[in-house]
């Protein structure tokens, strides 16, 4: 037998096992008013009633629904009452540019949009046949009290498109990644397999449920009936106050995230919050030893690390503590937990002649929406090509640089080129190169080096910048330079242009 494996049968047995649990405890400071407590049968009946919704509004099965929120109960509703009953969820990162959201939801031609009330100016930009605010909108999203339409023979098709979240990368504009309910089902199962995801579990998202559907936990804990609790706003001592009061188990960041809260614990009196109970995931950079060490000996939680791309749903590694290192030293013991990982079950691994790491998986992208020449690209020899270069030893992977021309910030992706547009277009501006310089805070910084044709100064270059891209992709840092380093061909040397600042480093991503 074979039937489909779509993301509604997380939640389908969620509501059938433990129906009167609570599903979700949603961030009491909503900007529309909280949703509180909600139970897996609640959970239920709202993606129910979304997905009548969606019917009585003639969204047709694959039809796109873009949605731009901060964590929020009414989001992690979305990602099934969307893709539950056959359309294609967009989440868009909340904090993105006016420009760069009008982009996304023009280019993935969403018909439906739903924003977070904070984010309610967006809707005067785009163009789209329904735009609700969430919360304020509540009565007509969540108004239908019949059974949605069900989706080809009763169950679905897993090989559809679930949801496509933009990511920036190698190109001037976001790529859509169409991520497939295969793509997503194989994917929480084995990360929650492999992260001892169970029905005690408590998850704290901290990590934004629009990258990369929270790396899966939106499907993953709810499988489970796990507990969701809901963040807003990431902040280091909100999260040690949020794990002591909900008792949570589990949770998702990226490594500057995990700094925010060893600086709060600083500050914080008594005992600490999760001791020996509390996993942290951790991804999107590689972590300092030291942060790894301390989050072991100063926290007491569990620290995992994983590895992967939005392209692959994202899990292609995990780094988890094992029995054999039960007996070294605190600090080898950190290196060791400091390389990405071994291969998750059901995916190959291999490193090319340049070294580029490549992979073979379930979770691998279906592809670019509307985008075949970076799909042909990205699978080209029937492997997925990662951009990020490294060594796999011993069935480890450590992340050494970055084939790909992308800065990671903070755990978010900033494509260079993007942000050589937006200077670029700035008349004072004769060249342009940006790279990423290490930083203790973000990881990477957002740096440009730039040669003037007029006048200008870095403050006014920023402002430039900000009118047209998300805050965190805006320069940090500017330099000028009489030249730039070029090849005979006139390519920009990045290689080159990096070197000063990471010079006497072993790695050359942070
Ligand atoms: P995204 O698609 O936004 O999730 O970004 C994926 C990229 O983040 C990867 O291609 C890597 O460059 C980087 N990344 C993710 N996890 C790690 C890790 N554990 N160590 C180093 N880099 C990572």
């Amino acid at each position: 037998m074979q039937i489909p494996l779509t993301v509604r049968d997380f939640l389908d047995r969620a509501a059938t096992v433990y129906p009167d649990r609570i599903a979700v405890v949603d961030e009491p400071a909503q900007p529309a008013a909280s949703w509180g407590e909600v139970t897996y049968a609640g959970l239920d009946r709202l993606a129910r009633s979304q997905a009548a919704t969606l019917d009585e509004l003639g969204v047709p099965v694959g039809g796109r629904v873009a949605i731009m929120s901060q964590n929020a109960a009414r989001l992690l509703t979305s990602f099934y009452g969307v893709s539950g009953w056959g359309r294609v969820l967009v989440p868009i990162n909340f904090r993105l540019a006016t420009a760069e959201v009008e982009y996304i939801v023009r280019h993935s031609g969403a018909e439906v949009l739903l924003l977070d009330p904070a984010l309610a100016h967006i809707a005067d930009a785009t163009d789209v046949k329904h735009t609700f605010i969430l919360g304020e909108d509540d009565d007509q999203i969540w108004r239908s009290d019949a059974e949605p339409r069900e989706w080809p023979g009763d169950e679905g098709d897993e090989n559809d498109t679930a949801t496509i979240n933009y990511t920036s990368g190698t190109t001037a504009r976001p790529k859509g990644v169409e991520l497939t309910h295969r793509n997503l089902w194989i994917n929480a199962t084995t990360f929650g397999w492999q992260a001892g995801v169970n029905d005690r579990d408590v998850y704290l998202h901290t990590l934004p449920m629009f990258h990369c559907n929270g790396w899966g936990m939106v499907y993953g804990v709810t499988g489970m009936g796990g507990r969701h609790v809901v963040l807003r706003q990431v902040d280091g001592a909100e999260i040690l106050r949020r794990v002591a009061e909900h008792g949570v188990t589990l949770l998702c960041c990226a490594p500057a995230v995990v700094s925010m809260v060893l600086d709060a614990l600083r500050d914080w009196e008594g005992e600490v919050p999760g001791r020996d109970r509390v996993r942290v995931i951790v991804a999107g950079a590689p972590p300092p030893t030291r942060t790894i060490q301390r989050v072991r000996e100063e926290l007491g939680w569990e620290f995992i690390q994983i590895y992967g791309l939005t392209e692959t749903a994202p899990l292609l590694t995990m780094n988890r503590f094992r029995a054999e290192w039960e007996g070294l030293p605190a600090e080898e013991q950190a290196r060791l937990l400091g390389r990405a990982g071994a291969p998750a079950l059901g995916v190959r691994l291999k490193v090319d002649d340049e070294g580029e790491i490549l992979a073979r998986s379930n979770v691998v992208l279906k592809s670019y929406w509307q985008n075949s020449e970076a799909t042909a690209e990205a699978l080209e020899g029937g492997w997925f090509h990662t951009g990020d270069g490294g060594a796999y030893q011993d069935g480890y992977v450590t992340i050494a640089d970055r084939k790909k021309d992308v800065i990671i910030s903070g755990g978010e992706n900033v494509s260079s080129i993007e942000v050589e547009d937006a200077l670029a277009s700035h008349p004072a501006v004769r060249e342009v190169a940006v790279i990423g310089i290490p930083d203790e805070k973000w990881g990477e910084l957002v740096t440009a080096l730039v040669v003037k044709a007029a006048e200008v100064t870095p403050e006014e270059l920023i402002a430039h910048c900000r009118t047209r891209l998300a805050g965190y992709k805006c320069p940090k840092r500017i330099e000028f330079r009489d030249v730039l380093a070029r090849t005979a061909t006139g390519k920009l040397q990045k290689f080159k242009l990096r070197e000063e600042f990471w010079a006497g480093r072993d790695r050359q991503v942070n």
